[in-house]
């Protein structure tokens, strides 16, 4: 069994526990949006959402932007290379190009799409958690993750938020109760990342879309973004983990786009019943048919599912469970990989973290039957800023438009 191993380390999304947790909650049917999804290929001159934003936008694109305003093509490589190398915030602050042209582009209404941070809070083992005031003043979260690997090199993981809120309520899940107000654009996305790469003055070498919200509702702007990350911040695919507690019919569309990235699908449960009482979407998308979908983007992508399952205490965390659980994904394929992750209790939760020899037994009870297992070791924000809970703090709704003149005002710097 391998504890605390590199995936262990980067699991922060859909194990957001919810201060206020219920076991069971009452549902219509369908609790997903009816939002239509249609999911184009990633090609990056996306119309409205990337208009008059820089951030996002291929070499090729800005070259043609350039083009288009009488420059020659070498400028769009120029403004490539400011945006995502140099990470410049300010178009008047492209000190490479002419002043005419900066001024042009302002007048013509662009902005290179940079948010500022409204506050930070960091852990003692390094973890950053980063609030990041959006254009309509509302906040997210995105967090950065240093793990130094067994040869002493450190990897960066961001940790990215693909919504503002969720509309998911996952029982355990603070994002969820924080209630949902809008998807991310592409360049929200991306600039989560360079932001990262700012406060650690390093280079982001994961990303795990595990922050604030559900990806796949909102998977168009998800592979925009990814496409931007892999070929304009270059951060490999492989180095990119898209997760989900399973939105029916976007895990095939997810395939199609034949992605070297991992999928990560939150279970939490080995069996329909349970997993409707932990994740109420559950009951719109049957186990089964999730399976299915899971082995099918294997076959269709030959990247391995990996499931994230979070261990409650008295609810899901038997060997017994954890043996309905190996026989479940015998039954649908192999090679699958489970992450446990054991809850940490916070204040008001109804849920309790397990202790560590059901843990320990919980995973000998799936490696004996020949499940690669992990166990998410407990990083230092976990305890008190959790996923979703340091946004819930300081938004209930958009901030105010004065909110601009505040200092940011995080009481959590000593978070762990
Ligand atoms: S899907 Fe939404 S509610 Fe569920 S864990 Fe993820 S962010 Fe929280």
């Amino acid at each position: 069994m391998r504890i605390g191993t590199s995936m262990a380390l980067v699991q922060l999304q859909h194990v957001c526990f919810s201060p206020l947790a219920r076991a069971v909650r009452p549902r219509a049917l369908s609790v997903f949006p009816s939002r239509n999804f249609s999911i184009a290929s990633p090609t990056r001159a996306s119309q409205a959402e990337s208009q008059h934003v820089l951030l996002g936008m291929s070499e090729p694109e800005l070259q043609q932007l350039a083009h288009d305003f009488d420059q020659e093509k070498y400028r769009g490589k120029q403004l490539h290379h400011l945006i995502y190398k140099r990470k410049v915030k300010e178009i008047q602050d492209f000190s490479h190009l002419p002043q005419a042209f900066r001024n042009d582009l302002e007048e013509a209404g662009w902005r290179v799409g940079r948010s500022p941070i409204y506050g930070t809070a960091t852990a003692a083992d390094g973890t950053i958690k980063l609030l990041i005031k959006l254009e309509d003043n509302r906040l997210i979260e995105t967090v950065g993750i240093p793990v130094k690997d067994d040869k002493g090199s450190v990897r960066l993981t961001a940790c990215v938020s693909s919504q503002v809120g969720c509309p998911l309520r996952c029982s355990f899940c603070a994002t969820g109760k924080g209630g949902f107000s809008r998807n991310l654009k592409r360049h929200e996305i991306v600039e989560q990342v360079l932001a990262i790469e700012d406060v650690f003055k390093d280079r982001v070498t994961n990303v795990v879309f595990m922050g604030m919200g559900e990806p796949m509702l909102n998977l168009k702007s998800v592979l925009e973004a990814h496409q931007c990350l892999n070929k304009d911040v270059q951060i490999g695919q492989r180095m990119i983990t898209i997760s989900t507690v399973g939105v029916p019919n976007t895990i095939r569309k997810l395939a199609s786009h034949k992605l070297q990235s991992t999928l990560a699908v939150s279970l939490h449960a080995p069996n329909q019943k349970l997993r409707e009482a932990i994740v109420p979407s559950a009951k719109s998308y049957p186990l089964d048919a999730i399976m299915k979908d899971c082995k099918d983007y294997f076959l269709e992508t030959g990247r391995r599912v990996s499931f994230e399952y979070a261990l409650l205490a008295g609810v899901n965390d038997t060997t017994a469970q954890a043996v309905e659980l190996a026989d479940l994904l015998h039954e649908w394929g192999r090679g699958y990989h489970v992450n446990l992750i054991p809850f940490n209790p916070i204040d008001g939760s109804e849920y309790k973290r397990p202790h560590k020899k059901a843990v320990m037994a919980f995973a000998a009870a799936l490696e004996s039957r020949k499940i690669t297992v992990s166990v998410r070791q407990t990083r230092g924000l976990d305890a008190s800023a959790a996923c979703g809970q340091l946004r819930n703090k300081f938004q209930k709704s958009p901030l105010l438009a004065d909110s601009d003149n505040l200092e940011p005002q995080l009481d959590v710097a000593a978070a762990c």
